[in-house]
């Protein structure tokens, strides 16, 4: 089953694979990585904790999805993870493929596998294809992202953890901001989140802010300059 999230930016999560490393600053409070040791011992598929796992059995689970929907792919893990073989990563984008009807939204930090696989695959329309980009030091993450042939590319800056002056648009189709969140948690500035609000609106790029964050994230919420910054890509469904 798909299970329904609370992601603002999405209406399900489908996991075909679970768990990965941390790779770079952004992981530092990984949510997935969290939320997998809970589940370890309560939930069979957590039986690994967030050790990279395929799971077979769920793989063809979207074809028998009746009403369409929005799906963050792997919102547990990282599809594009280096222990996740070349064959499974191909089968999720081929069912991808054959359900239509649903919209798929892919995120990574590993950019240049995500380039590397996609070179060889038919990224049909419902397939979005996002990277993370939580400060400046991974900017090349989005030149590997437009050279992919995807319909809708996306970028999440989450969590934001520094100033991005002029972030590159170009072949860009939509940024999602948000701040991190939990105890421990990296502050993030207004002031950053105006400055790719700006050229978002500039460039006429949809803009989505997710939350401020902040150890009580539902207190903080998700006002920017006193209103909701809900836009989505022109080809949503
Ligand atoms: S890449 Fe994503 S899922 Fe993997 S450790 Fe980092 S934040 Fe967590």
């Amino acid at each position: 089953m798909a299970e329904r999230s609370t992601i603002e930016w999405t209406t399900s999560t489908w996991n075909p694979m679970t768990g990965c490393t941390r790779i770079s600053e952004g992981c530092h409070h990984c949510y997935a990585e969290r939320l997998a040791r809970r589940l370890k011992g309560i939930n069979p598929k957590y039986a690994n904790a967030f050790k990279p796992t395929l799971h077979r059995n769920g793989l063809e689970e979207p074809l028998s999805w009746k009403r369409p929907r929005r799906v963050f792919v792997c919102s547990m893990g990282d599809l594009f993870h280096e222990d996740v073989p070349d064959d499974f990563v191909k089968d999720v984008f081929d069912v991808m493929r054959r359900a239509r009807p649903h919209v798929f939204q892919v995120l990574t930090k590993r950019s240049e596998r995500l380039l590397d696989l996609t070179k060889k695959m038919e990224l049909t329309e419902n397939v979005w294809v996002g990277v993370t980009v939580e400060s400046e030091q991974h900017l090349d993450r989005i030149k590997d992202l437009t050279r992919v042939s995807a319909p809708v590319k996306f970028l999440s800056c989450e969590p934001l953890l520094s100033k991005i002056d002029n972030l590159p648009l170009d072949g860009i189709d939509w940024v999602i901001v948000g701040g991190e969140s939990g105890v421990g948690c990296r502050p993030m500035e207004a002031e950053w989140v105006r400055s790719i609000r700006n050229v978002c609106v500039s460039r006429g790029v949809p803009f989505f802010f997710k939350q401020w964050g902040g150890v009580n994230r539902k207190a903080a919420g998700r006002l920017l300059d006193g209103r909701q910054w809900d836009e989505m890509p022109d080809k949503k469904k």
